[in-house]
């Protein structure tokens, strides 16, 4: 059952797939590894675990990381990668955000993957995939559907095993402290 859940890769062939984690530069897996660390702490605060990073794509400046909150703020809405984008362009005074890439270690929800076309996000790069929820590769992909106007460089399932043992390890504690 367990195995179902936050794969390395999405098991719908008849959904546009991401570029493959062989194409994550070097600065994306950086982030990563800031973005599995800001999983941890949701995780430590009863979140579930996913992080997020937005950081300039040519100079690599980290411009904003945030982290599950939908708990403590009872927000539906608090989605790491929401977010981080949302503080990104509040801190760069700019909705559009063209020249950042995203960085997030669950595959985006289609509020989420909306909201990263809304903010015209010119890279997104992702960990586990997420067969229940994912809207950028395993249900849809509303990242590579030509009839929106924006189409951002989609990169999936880097550091996939580590986020996706983060998670699997969350729910399985979740549901063992429920019984
Ligand atoms: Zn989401």
């Amino acid at each position: 059952m367990l195995g179902r859940f936050f794969k390395a890769r999405s098991v719908n062939a008849g959904v546009p797939q991401p570029l493959g984690p062989e194409h994550a530069s070097g600065t994306d897996r950086t982030m990563m590894a800031r973005a599995i660390e800001l999983a941890r702490q949701a995780a430590a605060a009863g979140e579930a675990p996913i992080g997020a990073v937005v950081y300039e794509t040519a100079s690599g400046t980290i411009i904003a990381e945030a982290r599950n909150t939908r708990e403590a703020d009872a927000d539906p809405c608090g989605h790491a990668e929401l977010l981080a984008v949302r503080a990104a362009a509040s801190a760069t005074g700019d909705w559009r955000l063209n020249h950042c890439t995203l960085v997030v270690t669950l595959e985006p929800c289609c509020m989420c993957a909306g909201t990263l076309l809304n903010a015209r996000v010119g890279r997104v790069v992702f960990g586990a995939f997420d067969p229940k929820a994912g809207a950028t590769g395993s249900l849809m992909n509303i990242l590579a559907d030509g009839r929106l106007n924006h189409k951002p460089v989609l990169i999936g399932g880097v550091e996939a095993d580590a986020c996706g043992a983060l998670l699997r390890s969350f729910f399985k504690d979740l549901r063992a402290r429920k019984r």
